[in-house]
């Protein structure tokens, strides 16, 4: 088998790019990430840990190649409102996709095809996609730290899958197409985390934090820092700012694109008072096909729900997070206060003065307390 057979074959199944390259190309990678420092330690836990992945070895001992798939994921428009609040990345259920989505079966049939012609493969979320993608020469990179392709800009996934057998490999484009005085992502980060030019710190970064902030995650707490809580805005899973503001993304933003008709029908129910009070059915049919990756226990999505109402200070939230403020669970009704003092005005302080009086928890009563001062 050719490389030129994998790329065409690549192609005809939809993906938008493929490359090869070497699954020895990824020293430099490491020592970068190194040098960040405790910067990307709180992923060393989590199946995406950076190092570990960047030793394809380590994933499959056979490990030659690596083969790069590059899938646009902004096709089809997503309604307005949940572009506000989601990262269109998940809109489009294409990332890391579910058993039983096209997206699953399209990979499915890229490594079947390299079985079926006598590879050896295996891909693991470990592999540092963009790194390999501008390796095998099908991405460049942005100041804000996306990979860029052209006409699909920077809204891509990018697969990776190692394999057993030597191959042609690509020119990297380890480049930047960035026109040398443009910052607009770096000005527009709310949270001011991409600290320089190509270096991101994802602990100030909205979709870290967005996901990152759970129980049971080593040593990251499931608090927001109350100065991040602000800056979050209305987002409860993933930031797309410094991408849509993007000079390189503006062809692909503007190009006319048809609906997406499943996220049209089941986004007419996705709203903040119905993901801050959700019941296990609307988790189960209206949050988990679509946000699957990352939260697995609604009350996080709830806890985002309730930051972005108390950053959106609007009035009319104030009957739900009234709801989320007996909702049995301490951390619903911690964040619930916050919102409702962020939001301020009188029904805010009366719902919150009516709650102090019957709370039972020391820190929901210290968050109602800060919410009223
Ligand atoms: S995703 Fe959002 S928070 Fe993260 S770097 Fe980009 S603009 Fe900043
Ligand atoms: S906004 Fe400007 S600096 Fe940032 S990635 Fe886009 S082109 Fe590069």
């Amino acid at each position: 088998m050719i490389s030129k057979d994998i790329k065409e074959y690549g192609l005809s199944i939809g993906y938008t790019k493929v490359g090869i390259t070497s699954a020895d190309n990824f020293t430099e990678y490491v020592a970068e990430v190194v040098s960040r420092g405790d910067k990307y330690d709180i992923l060393n836990f989590t199946t995406t840990n950076p190092v570990h992945g960047a030793t394809p070895k380590n994933i499959m001992q056979e490990a030659k190649s690596v083969i790069v798939l590059i899938w646009d994921y902004f096709q089809n428009d997503f309604p307005e409102e949940l572009k506000k609040m989601i990262g269109k990345i998940y809109l489009a259920r294409c990332y890391n996709p579910l058993p039983g989505t096209i997206a699953y079966s399209r990979l499915q049939l890229m490594k079947s095809y390299l079985s079926n012609n006598g590879c050896m493969v295996n891909s693991d979320i470990g592999i540092p996609a963009r790194w390999a993608a501008a390796q095998a020469g099908v991405t460049t990179f942005g100041k804000n730290n996306f990979a860029y392709v052209d006409d699909a800009g920077s809204y891509i996934v990018i697969s990776a899958i190692v394999v057993d057998m030597e191959m042609d490999y690509d020119q990297p484009t380890m480049e930047s197409k960035c026109p040398p005085n443009c910052k607009a992502c770096i000005n527009a980060c709310p949270t001011k985390a991409i600290y320089e030019p190509f270096k991101l710190d994802p602990k100030k970064c909205i979709s870290f934090n967005n996901w990152m902030t759970q129980d049971g995650r080593g040593s990251i707490s499931a608090f927001i820092p109350y100065e991040l809580r602000e800056t979050i805005g209305c987002k409860i899973h993933g930031c797309d700012i410094c991408q849509d503001i993007c000079p390189l993304n503006q062809k692909k933003l503007k190009t006319p694109k048809a609906v997406d008709r499943y996220i049209e029908q089941i986004g007419q129910d996705i709203t903040l008072p119905a993901i801050l009070n959700m019941t296990d059915e609307f988790f189960t049919n209206r949050i988990k096909p679509i946000m699957y990756n990352y939260i697995k226990d609604k009350r996080y999505f709830m806890r985002n729900a309730a930051v972005a109402m108390g950053n959106s200070k609007d009035q009319k939230y104030v009957k739900d997070l009234e709801i989320a403020l007996v909702n049995p669970d301490e951390m619903i009704r911690e964040y619930s206060a916050w919102a409702l003092g962020k939001m301020g005005g009188q029904d805010s302080r009366s719902v919150l003065e009516s709650r102090l009086a019957n709370e039972s928890s020391d820190n929901v009563k210290k968050a109602i307390k800060q919410a009223l001062a």
